[in-house]
């Protein structure tokens, strides 16, 4: 299980890497939706995404001689970059399996850090299954993009950031794909306030986290229909939906049109340049009244968190975005 104290220790690991994202107030969001919203802008963090903590976190951790034999990861970018960022910063090789027709942008920031990049089809599942491979037979060692305590827990002092810089936080709202960053923000957020409620959010189209959390057991989907490429998973993880279990409080749906919506709020104004999975939390505050889209109307009113999970955008692709293409 992870525990607070992991989430501590995490973030004296990884605090001189990293940068402390503030959170800002949107008055537009604000007014728009009804809560007293705050931004986390981890589109702002090293690498343009929160993953850079959890992969941090890990190969910190890692002896000399598990690092040394190269590291492996599955990931459609995010997760990638912050791999890669972190062991070039120890000075271990690393190599990330990427989907086919993955963002280019982000296949380019990976290389930049000096890392190897796969190619492997579409589903995470497969693009898992090729790096443990790789583990098992070139003795590399993997870290997970979810599956996995460090990860979690270097994820998770982002919970300790926001109890720290705002009071009387009501709810924070999270996107969840293989569920490593909710698991840690729920476990440090619940463990430091119990009554702050941690909603998680995933796009309609990708909704095997809130399947999973209303079957009370790990649903695995099909078909994944999103432009949030971070937010892609099939399944929640083995170790990660536990923790889901015992700390969310509910789990919330949101559609393609409230995502490019938010995305463009966030950008016209507050200026805050999300990716499509950046701003999936923020489209719930803006699907007020849809179906399994509604947030508690015990909330209005209230501090709500939105976590701005990442900024890796082509500009090629936010011009169709804007252009209303995609
Ligand atoms: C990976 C990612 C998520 C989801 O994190 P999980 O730990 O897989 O649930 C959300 N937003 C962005 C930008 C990501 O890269």
């Amino acid at each position: 299980m992870l525990t607070l104290k992991d989430v501590h220790e995490a973030r004296d690991r990884i605090h001189p890497f990293i940068r402390r994202t503030r959170l800002e107030h949107s008055t537009t969001i604000s007014d728009v939706s009804g809560f007293d919203v705050w931004l986390k802008p981890e589109c702002m963090q090293r690498t343009g995404s929160f993953k850079i903590r959890g992969a941090l976190n890990c190969i910190l951790s890692l002896s000399p001689e598990e690092g040394g034999r190269g590291i492996v990861t599955a990931s459609s970018g995010n997760h990638g970059q912050g791999v890669a960022c972190a062991s070039k910063l120890r000075g271990y090789p690393a190599m990330v399996v990427m989907p086919e027709g993955g963002s280019p942008a982000k296949a380019d920031a990976i290389r930049g850090y000096g890392a190897q990049i796969v190619f492997c089809g579409t589903k995470s599942e497969d693009r898992l299954a090729l790096a443990a491979k790789m583990r098992d037979e070139q003795g590399m060692t993997m870290v997970h993009p979810y599956d996995d305590f460090y990860v979690m827990a270097g994820q998770g002092t982002l919970g300790i950031e926001i109890l720290e810089d705002l009071d009387d936080v009501a709810a924070v709202l999270v996107p969840t794909g293989g569920c490593g960053l909710i698991s840690g923000v729920a476990a440090a957020v619940k463990e430091m306030r119990p009554n702050v409620k941690i909603i998680g959010v995933e796009p309609a189209g990708s909704d095997s986290t809130g399947r999973s959390f209303q079957a009370g057991k790990r649903v695995r989907l099909d078909v994944i229909d999103t432009m949030a490429d971070g937010v892609r998973a099939s399944i929640p993880g083995e170790l990660t939906f536990p923790l889901v279990r015992k700390y969310v409080d509910d789990m919330v749906l949101v559609s393609e049109s409230s995502i490019v919506e938010a995305m463009k709020l966030i950008l016209e104004r507050c200026k805050i340049l999300a990716e499509p999975t950046g701003a999936v939390a923020t489209a719930a505050l803006l699907t007020q009244g849809q179906k399994n889209g509604a947030l508690p109307g015990s909330l209005r009113g209230k501090k709500i968190v939105s976590l701005v999970s990442g900024g890796n955008v082509a500009l090629s692709q936010l011009a169709e975005i804007l252009a209303g293409r995609s």
